[in-house]
């Protein structure tokens, strides 16, 4: 895949149309560095799907170096795009609290019931308020009903309005937990009939897996979310619509304890460097591939870097563009 930008000189255009047009000779004329803007980047990415893994500890997938739980993130995706090893969670390390940093920008700590809306908008009501496109555009689907606040705002302005679309839990209703094999089918139907351009998906079976104390299963279910986002990528891959025009992010809500701290890996939420540390790989027709960043960037950051290339704003957000992704 070979990257490329287009530089759009709309500052010349302007400079066109404001010499055409000005016929009022009393104004003063204002001089060719006034009227140039600089040029504004444009990307190949016109899709957005952000894959949230929940709550894997660092331990068990990039920081392990023979990464044998997740070959397919390894071996397969992290050569297509770029990796980063020291990403953070630095707000409350919990489902909905990690999920709301991901998708506004800002870390708030919100209850963990589904209770309890995020303050600020999220990239789904900025995307939508720019782009006037139908609410089927935009997509959430979660395996955790609870993950429903994620389409709302409490901020005057926002709540209730630009919603994107949501499917969270086994009936879409924004109750009780779902089967990820059967989000997955809901992901694979919305994908395939509303051909969203902004989604967002959750996966629960690494965390419930991991409060279950039962690390077999937990190992196993790092396994099955590995599949899963192999054959996301595939899936891109093999789409007429989604081919060479889309990115995708692959990241985590929150870690696990370390060993020897409170449970282990059975629990999380707190700010031990478990807890706190993530991953996130990026693919994209705009990103570098086989690359490695140590450098820390953090959950806050998505969403900024996210309305980057899909060219809308995020003033709420107190996140920075993730540079070291791009040529
Ligand atoms: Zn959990
Ligand atoms: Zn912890």
């Amino acid at each position: 895949m070979v990257t490329m930008k287009f530089l759009a000189i709309f500052g010349l255009i302007s400079l066109l149309s404001s010499t055409t047009l000005n016929t009022n000779d009393s104004e003063p004329s204002l001089s060719t560095t006034e009227l140039i803007q600089p040029p504004v980047e444009t990307y190949l990415t016109k899709n957005v799907i952000v894959l949230v893994i929940d709550g894997p500890r660092f331990s068990e997938t990039f920081g392990d170096s023979s990464c044998q739980y997740i070959p397919h993130l390894a071996k397969d995706l992290a050569p297509q795009g770029v990796l980063f090893t020291n990403f953070r969670n630095n707000g409350k390390t919990n489902t909905n609290s990690g999920h709301a940093a991901i998708t506004t920008g800002v870390y708030q700590s919100i209850k963990n019931d589904g209770t309890e809306l995020p303050k600020y908008p999220s990239m789904f009501q900025y995307y939508l308020k720019k782009t006037d496109l139908p609410k089927e555009k935009a997509w959430i689907v979660a395996s955790k009903g609870k993950l429903n606040i994620l389409a709302n705002a409490r901020k005057k302005g926002w709540f209730n309005s630009y919603m994107p679309s949501d499917y969270c839990g086994p009936s879409g209703n924004g109750s009780e937990y779902s089967a990820d094999i059967r989000t997955w089918d809901v992901v694979l139907n919305k994908l395939e009939i509303d051909k969203p351009s902004l989604m967002l998906i959750n996966l629960l079976e690494v965390d419930t897996r991991g409060h279950s104390n039962d690390w077999p299963n937990y190992i196993e279910a790092i396994k099955r979310t590995d599949e899963y986002a192999f054959q996301l990528w595939e899936y891109i891959q093999n789409s007429d619509h989604y081919k060479d025009n889309t990115t995708l992010i692959i990241t985590n809500d929150h870690g696990r304890h370390i060993d020897g701290r409170k449970d282990g890996f059975k629990e999380h939420g707190d700010r031990c460097e478990g807890c706190r540390q993530i991953y996130m790989l990026a693919l994209g027709p705009d990103f570098k591939q086989d690359q490695v960043v140590t450098e820390e960037f953090e959950q806050i950051d998505i969403s900024l870097t996210v309305a980057k290339l899909l060219n809308f704003e995020m003033p709420t957000s107190k996140g920075r563009l993730i540079t070291p992704l791009f040529e």
